[in-house]
């Protein structure tokens, strides 16, 4: 384990109203640091045992008797710990006042103040979790829906790593068995049975490839899940949009850009967050394909995991058949789902009329009748969108989801890096070179969990959590 020889401190709860505080104190002056302050009615948090709570009051300095609160001490030590260093956490009453006052006494006898991240820092250069662990813990905190936070706790309890660590063992194995060969070399020996190194590596580069793919659905899931709301002008979008999100219009927003490129709002339902996207007006002439805004639209489509294509029955069904072939011609439907949502159902009284136009367009898509105006069918249209992404999470072979960016560009060099191996071995290239490949998809799956890792890019992940963390 490795010894840091300072001992830090920082509250563990936000700043602002509650009952109480918590102040973190970690390091190898833990207890003789608190100790200096606290008055317990059992003795020393020195003498306590791991895992204990003691309860007294806290005076204002070493050098000043005067008491600043009564509080509970909680004892935790080395390595059974967040940070697997001697630790204590000071519940104190929640007031600015005496969280200032607690924090500056501690400072003066001894401790400093944390950086952010630095106790789940710690936590990672001690042992205690690895790097995809440690930042599962900023998600599970960021966690909104009950997905995202499902997918957090599955990285927090480590079966991503698990997953990741059962890729590198069948990596080491064949470079090894690689490497076998060349200490043989002078003596001409083929070692390792070709078809089994094959077998070996088209497996693992499977794997990787699988895992790296799962990043759309989990990125869709921690940050809200894009639908993209399409149709020609007047097919009732907007009021989609508005129906949809109803009382929460208030989060709706302009997107950051030039003009109202766009309007975006996102809503929870069922545990899963959607980010409706409404590309109201950006047509502007009267081809769909052709018109100025058209790029921006599909640029949006092509981002979006659901597309939601609202035609209007009163209107002629070739301008809806015309929308949608060019509409599915730009999908890729094993990453995409397309909804056809025929909307204005209060308008339309004629069933025969509707069962028409519904069967003219069908083919496109699944068909949901609503009427954006009253309401009708939107209950559906909520469900089958739930189900529609319930349906992939489950259809995903890996209990795990990739949702960091920083895992999915590792992912992404693995496989590259697989894939020239397998490229190599297949041309009879020297085994010495194909280790090489192999070595360095080692080295970018290292990178998610820590096992090859560089100040700088610890820095740069352990600086985005708050302080406390
Ligand atoms: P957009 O251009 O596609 O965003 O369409 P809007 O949402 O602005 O709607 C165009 C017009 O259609 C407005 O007058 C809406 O009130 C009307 N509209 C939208 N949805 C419905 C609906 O379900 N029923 C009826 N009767 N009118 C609707």
């Amino acid at each position: 384990m490795m010894e840091f020889n300072d001992t830090i401190c920082a509250p563990a709860t936000v700043p602002g109203t509650g009952a109480i505080t918590v102040i973190r104190v970690s390091g190898p002056e833990a207890f003789p640091i608190v100790d200096r302050l606290f008055r317990g009615r059992r003795g020393k948090v020195c003498d306590a045992p791991g895992y204990s709570i003691l309860y007294g009051t806290i005076v204002e300095s070493e050098l000043e008797e005067r008491s600043l609160d009564e509080v509970l001490v909680s004892v935790f030590r080395a390595p059974n710990s967040y940070t697997g260093e001697d630790c204590v956490e000071i519940s104190c009453h929640a007031s600015s006042y005496i969280a200032a006052q607690l924090l500056d006494a501690l400072c003066r006898s001894g401790a400093r103040m944390a950086e952010p991240g630095e106790f789940t820092r710690r936590s990672f250069v001690n042992g205690k979790m690895d790097l995809a662990q440690a930042e599962a813990v900023a998600d599970v905190i960021s966690s909104s829906s009950s997905a995202a936070h499902r997918i957090a706790m599955t990285q927090l309890k480590g079966g991503y790593s698990q997953e990741l660590s059962e890729i590198r063992t069948a990596l080491v194995e064949l470079t090894s068995l690689l490497e076998l060969e060349l200490d043989f070399s002078e003596e001409e020996v083929e070692f390792a049975d070709r078809s089994r190194l094959r077998a070996l590596l088209v497996s693992a580069s499977g794997k990787v490839h699988r895992l790296s793919d799962t990043f759309r659905l989990g990125n869709a899931i921690k940050s809200g899940v894009p639908v993209a709301i399409v149709g020609e002008p007047n097919t009732g979008k907007s009021t989609l949009l508005n129906a949809l999100v109803g009382e929460e219009r208030a989060i709706v927003s302009d997107i950051a850009g030039t003009t109202r490129d766009s309007i975006e709002a996102s809503m929870v339902l069922d545990g899963i967050t959607f980010r409706f996207i409404d590309t109201a007006g950006l047509r502007e002439s009267s081809d769909w394909v052709e018109s100025k805004g058209i790029e921006r639209t599909l640029k949006m489509v092509g981002a979006a995991d659901i597309v939601l294509a609202l035609v209007d029955p009163t209107r002629s069904p070739a301008e809806a058949q015309q929308m949608l072939a060019s509409l599915t011609a730009r999908l890729d439907f094993s990453s995409q789902i397309l909804l056809v949502l025929v909307n204005k159902m209060d308008l339309n009284k004629n069933v025969k009329d509707i069962n028409n136009f519904v069967s003219s367009i069908d083919s496109y898509g699944d068909v949901v009748l609503i009427s954006a105006l009253s309401g009708d069918g939107l209950d559906e249209l909520r469900s089958t969108l739930v189900r529609l992404v319930e349906e992939r999470i489950s259809g995903t072979s890996d209990a795990v989801l990739v949702t960091n960016a920083r895992h999915h560009e590792a992912l992404r060099h693995t496989a590259e890096s697989l894939d020239t191996a397998l490229r190599a071995l297949d041309a009879g290239t020297p085994s010495d070179l194909v280790a090489q490949d192999l070595r360095a998809a080692l080295h970018y799956l290292g990178t998610i969990t820590g096992a090859v890792t560089t100040d700088e890019v610890l820095g740069e992940i352990f600086s985005r959590f708050c302080i406390g963390k």
